[in-house]
């Protein structure tokens, strides 16, 4: 909890209005609960979704080692089902590098087809991925009982194997790395990326939303959080869009590769932040370049 807000809650508290909700108490927890037994964990790396109810265990990416034994060992509080599941929603680093950590805990692992071929790749020759042992080509229904999960592939977007998670009865869905909330996004054209993949799914999926559903995020700007509504998913696919609109329009005039990229922000969307060079305008707008000029479907 911010100071601010912190100092908030003490005023309401001292006039009697408000009671304090319990995971107030937590609040170094990198554990957050949402709803019907789903919730979120925030370490380093992919935020990690869970499910605990009932028998069962279902966590939606593994961040790395250190913090996916973390993860189990926090867990437990809120559940303590023998039937686990780890879904990859792809499969880049941090969102993969704690598989073995599950896989040694019991859970079976379970991603997109493309996933396990990719993370492979990403990780080299000299060392042996941790993959999932269970892939989907177009969607997965996993039924823990009070909870239904759904996998969706909706085509090439982020990666070529990006899974997009809905738990049915909680209506919350992961979004995986489809969406970096007001930050400059990853985008892997040598990972199988498609920008106009992406903005597709991402009006895709907000249209198939209601307004009560709330989403998680793989990565999010600190004041705006890895959680939301599909309005964030609207506000990435029209970010995404100016970054193609921009990089085309710079082609058609004949400009430069380094004069169409070497921009550092647009005006449209000032909450973007760019935390290193990695995730920044310009490397957005050379993964454009190079989506439009290589790519040709
Ligand atoms: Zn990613």
């Amino acid at each position: 909890m911010k100071r601010s807000e912190f100092l908030k809650q003490l005023a309401l508290i001292s006039t009697g209005t408000l009671i304090l909700p319990r995971f107030s108490y937590k609040t170094d927890s990198p554990f957050r609960e949402l709803r019907n037994g789903v919730g979120t964990f925030s370490m380093r790396g992919g935020t990690i979704g869970w499910y605990a109810g009932g028998d069962s265990i279902a966590v939606v990416d593994s961040q790395y080692e250190d913090t996916a034994s973390q993860f189990l060992n926090g867990i437990t509080d809120y559940g303590d089902g023998t039937g686990l599941t780890l879904i990859n929603s792809h499969h880049h680093g941090d969102h993969t590098s704690g598989n073995p950590i599950f896989r040694d805990a019991g859970y079976r692992i379970v991603a997109h087809e493309e996933v396990p071929r990719l993370q492979q790749q990403s990780v080299g020759d000299g060392a042996n991925a941790v993959t999932a042992q269970e892939t989907y080509s177009e969607s997965l229904d996993i039924d823990l009982g009070h909870e239904q999960i759904r996998l969706r592939y909706h085509g090439r977007a982020h990666t070529s194997g990006d899974s997009v998670i809905r738990f049915n009865n909680a209506n919350n869905i992961h979004m995986g790395d489809l969406v970096f909330n007001r930050l400059y996004p990853f985008i892997d054209i040598d990972g199988g990326a498609s920008i106009a993949g992406w903005i597709e799914l991402l009006e895709t999926v907000a249209n198939g939303a209601d307004s009560d559903t709330i989403f998680i995020f793989g990565h999010g700007n600190p004041e705006f959080g890895v959680t939301g509504d599909y309005s964030d998913l609207l506000h990435m696919r029209d970010f995404l869009t100016k970054v193609l609109e921009h990089t085309q329009e710079g082609i058609d005039a004949g400009k430069s590769r380094e004069e169409i990229t070497e921009v550092h922000s647009f005006d449209e969307f000032p909450d973007f932040v760019s935390p290193s060079d990695f995730l920044s305008l310009p490397r957005n707008l050379n993964a454009a370049y190079r989506d439009l000029t290589e790519n040709s479907d």
